[in-house]
């Protein structure tokens, strides 16, 4: 990382992968064989990755009795970017998730989801092409910081106490005998980092919007807090590049509507990001109805896992939908397959390995290496156009021709 905050990528970086459980193996072989080839034929040898096993998951508990050994955090800090297949969440005791704790150990910030559609690729909607969205989830707080206590345990029973004698809590407590209490923390640093990122994005690769997405009508503090503080951060850090929908309003309180409208359209002509909210539950049907009104989305933990679900279906993506977790300030980045182990396809050389391959083109991205992940995108719109899939595609779609995990890799190489 650079002391100007850009990465600084050497031609033969060293990068640290997790294979992952289940189908891990399966989908990482092939994902890895796809990467080298592409990275291979765009720079005829002057760029190459060298890749470092780390252990986590399943593989390393039977290895060394820990699910996340110590040694595979401070690979992941020591070399910045590293790439994982799915992992089992461990049951019972311990650790509660690899992820989050891969997450918040390397405060990995952001969680950067793109959503496109790949023609030819079934969907359950009419028009999956209108879907064009980037999803930066924040990804360290809210209810994911994981405080919460059991019903009838002495912690809930203390935290009620003072709730009721210290906060005057009485009421709002339906049921106190058989309560468990949850804390969702967000702050105003934790977001307007989250938000500053999403509008660098939008700025270097010239998005149209940046919609903050919250249920600030009913959590005022947390996440209007996250709204208003997004507005805040806005203005404070980018200035005339943004126009956000506080100018819209005061303009439409001064003068009127239409005035404000003309400053909206004035605004997007001269290539400034547009900074607008959107309530979660309404935006969760926008996204069925107008999903060309969206371009990069800024969300709170929650919100982002279901948004990034229910818009990866949208465009049939469920199974091929990539994932970064970015801390754009230290550099560190972890990208990775954004489905489970699916235990019981393990080893049978059939799932598809796009979602994790994907992954590693936005690293590569990430890296600036720009011309091979292109060259990935391009091969994989071939070879879905061909109707050469894995099982999942081949189950919905006419006249398709069925490979296993390896034979798609195959099948993209020879389409670089
Ligand atoms: P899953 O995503 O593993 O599997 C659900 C179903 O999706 C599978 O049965 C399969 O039909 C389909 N599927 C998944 N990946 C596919 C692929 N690459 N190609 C084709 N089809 C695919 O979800 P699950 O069964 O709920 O979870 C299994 C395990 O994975 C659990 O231990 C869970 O905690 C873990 N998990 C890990 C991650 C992660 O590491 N990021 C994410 C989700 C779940």
């Amino acid at each position: 990382m650079g002391a100007n905050g850009k990465l600084q990528v050497p031609n033969q970086p060293i990068i640290p992968f997790i294979e992952g459980d289940g189908i891990g193996p399966d989908v990482w072989s092939a994902s890895r064989k796809v990467l080298d080839a592409a990275v291979e034929k765009l720079y005829k040898g002057e760029r190459k990755i060298e890749w470092k096993e780390m252990l986590a998951g399943e593989k390393a508990f039977n290895q060394t009795g820990e699910w996340l050994p110590a040694a595979t955090l401070d690979i992941a800090k020591e070399y910045l970017i590293s790439i994982k297949g799915p992992l089992t969440t461990p049951v019972g005791g311990g650790i509660r998730s690899l992820n989050v704790a891969l997450r918040q150990e390397l405060d990995l910030y952001v969680c950067l989801r793109p959503v496109n559609w790949f023609k030819g690729v079934p969907s359950p909607v009419h028009h999956p092409e209108d879907v064009n969205m980037t999803i930066f989830r924040e990804n360290t707080e809210d209810i994911y910081a994981g405080i919460e206590f059991k019903m009838g345990s002495e912690e809930v029973q203390k935290l009620m106490h003072f709730l009721k004698t210290e906060l005057g809590v009485d009421k709002q407590i339906r049921f106190p005998e058989s309560t468990a209490l949850g804390i969702k923390p967000v702050s105003k640093e934790g977001s307007q980092r989250l938000i500053k990122a999403a509008i660098q994005y939008a700025i270097e690769q010239k998005k149209p919007s940046v919609t903050l997405v919250h249920k600030g009508n009913i959590m005022k503090f947390t996440e209007g807090g996250f709204k208003n503080w997004g507005y805040e951060i806005a203005k404070e850090a980018f200035g005339e590049q943004v126009f956000t929908w506080m100018e819209w309003e005061a303009i439409k309180a001064a003068q009127n509507e239409e005035a404000a409208n003309i400053a909206l359209k004035k605004a997007s002509v001269e290539g400034k990001i547009i900074i607008n909210d959107c309530i979660a539950d309404n935006f969760l049907q926008q996204i069925l109805l107008a999903p060309k009104d969206f371009s990069v989305i800024a969300t709170l933990n929650l919100n982002g896992d279901y948004i990034s679900d229910a818009l990866a279906a949208a465009v049939g993506g469920i199974g091929i939908a990539p994932g970064g977790n970015i801390n754009y300030t230290t550099g560190h980045a972890v990208f990775e397959a954004t489905h489970g182990t699916a235990p019981r396809f393990a080893n049978t050389n059939t799932m598809n390995p796009s979602s994790l391959l994907l992954s590693g083109v936005m690293m590569l991205e990430y890296m600036g290496w720009n011309e091979a992940a292109d060259a990935i995108v391009e091969s994989l719109k071939t070879t879905i156009k061909r109707k050469r899939v894995t099982i999942d595609f081949y189950n919905l779609m006419h006249d398709a021709t069925l490979l296993k995990t390896s034979e798609f890799a195959e099948e993209l190489i020879k389409n670089l």
